[in-house]
């Protein structure tokens, strides 16, 4: 497919230090476009600075924005003579989450709002790109079973989750939600949603995204005792990227997109990592009976009915609508877990051993 990925106006990216749209803002600078990348402060170095160092070796050119989602006028700025609109920035945690109304689902939604409330007044906007997830999809593996189906697609809503059950999940299925409702309310701009499964696969700066810890518990010994029989959908943040940036230009594509590369569980990285790595270091080497983990499930921060809505179910999705619409081909999974667990032995956040 040859898809001219270069505007002659700006693009804006919002979040664009976080670990998705790093990749997204590569992409865009290396073909030559001017990035507006808005960040909560600029002047930190430590989270903004792999950026320019990106943009220094690019055809393309970048300029900061200051901008946090609660600010309701903070986004009109950077939007100035754009026509594409990247809106990546969402909190994603699952860890140390004491008040999910403030920290999810507050700003993911105020957010959202925000930054289309400003694409309203910006006659030059013509698209807008909002990374979802597969949690717009779906809230919980047994949901899976209520449809009647093989597999998620993209006619699939979550319902199941609230901001007490699976907040994360709420923020965003909440979000895209509102986001579509704020579209279809006028016609200058289209909105296509990209529905990522787990991002895994190399940062390119700092990040504090759940897929860092995620991965993360595989090599600190975390998961040693069992991992849980969880199985998630998996993509590779180069493919995310990839994704988002033909969902932005590719004029006639539409609509939301499952972007999972395959369904995969604890155990089946697991034995990628084995294969690839050695024994020495801690991976998990059998999966935690169910009802231990039903047992032990607050000890490890979940709550019991995540237990017994989650564990052992299936989780399919249908890939095949972003196949189609954007022409996506998939990495294959082993070269992203094996170069995400590389990443961090190289970087010091996982000993290396033996
Ligand atoms: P990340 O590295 O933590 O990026 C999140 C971005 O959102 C950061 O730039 C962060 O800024 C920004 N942000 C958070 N709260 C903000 C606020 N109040 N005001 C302004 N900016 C704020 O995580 P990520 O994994 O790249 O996530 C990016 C997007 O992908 C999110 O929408 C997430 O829901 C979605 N997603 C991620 C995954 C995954 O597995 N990683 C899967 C599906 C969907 P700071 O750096 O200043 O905190």
């Amino acid at each position: 497919m040859d898809i001219n990925l270069r505007s002659d106006k700006p693009v804006l990216v919002t979040g664009a230090n976080g670990y998705v749209a790093s990749w997204l803002v590569k992409n865009l600078l290396d073909a030559g476009n001017t990035v507006h990348a808005t960040v909560r402060n600029p002047d930190d170095k430590a989270k903004v600075g792999h950026l320019d160092k990106i943009a220094d070796n690019s055809p393309g050119t970048l300029k900061f924005f200051k901008a946090d989602l609660l600010d309701a006028d903070a986004f009109d700025a950077p939007m100035q003579g754009c026509e594409i609109v990247f809106h990546t920035a969402s909190p994603f945690m699952a860890r140390n989450v004491t008040d999910p109304m403030a920290q999810l689902v507050t700003p993911a939604k105020q957010g959202t709002a925000h930054v289309l409330e400003a694409v309203n007044r910006t006659e030059s906007v013509k698209r807008v790109v909002l990374t979802s997830s597969v949690v717009g999809i779906y809230g919980d593996a047994v949901d899976l079973q209520k449809t009647g189906k093989a597999a998620f697609d993209e006619s699939d809503w979550n319902t199941s989750s609230t901001v007490d059950h699976q907040p994360y999940n709420f923020s965003k299925v909440e979000a895209e939600k509102l986001a579509w409702e704020i579209q279809k309310q006028q016609t200058r701009w289209d909105l296509l949603t990209i529905n990522p499964g787990l991002v895994l696969g190399p940062a390119l700066g700092a990040t504090q995204s759940e897929s860092m810890s995620i991965m993360q518990d595989f090599g600190n010994g975390m998961l040693l005792m069992g991992a849980p029989k969880l199985e998630f959908g998996m993509v590779d943040v180069r493919d995310v990227a990839k994704a988002h940036i033909l969902a932005g230009f590719k004029a006639d594509a539409s609509g939301r997109h499952i972007t999972s590369n395959l369904s995969i569980n604890y155990m089946d990285i697991s034995r990628i990592l084995r294969k690839n790595f050695n024994w020495k270091y801690p991976f998990p080497r059998m999966a935690a009976p169910n009802f231990v983990l039903w047992l032990l499930a607050p000890i490890f921060g979940l709550s019991r009915k995540f237990v017994s809505t989650n564990i052992g179910f299936p989780l399919k999705f249908d890939n095949s609508y972003i196949k189609k619409d954007l022409g996506i081909e998939f990495m294959p999974p082993e070269q992203t877990i094996v170069d995400h667990f590389q990443q961090l032995l190289d970087q010091g956040l996982i000993k290396k051993r033996g």
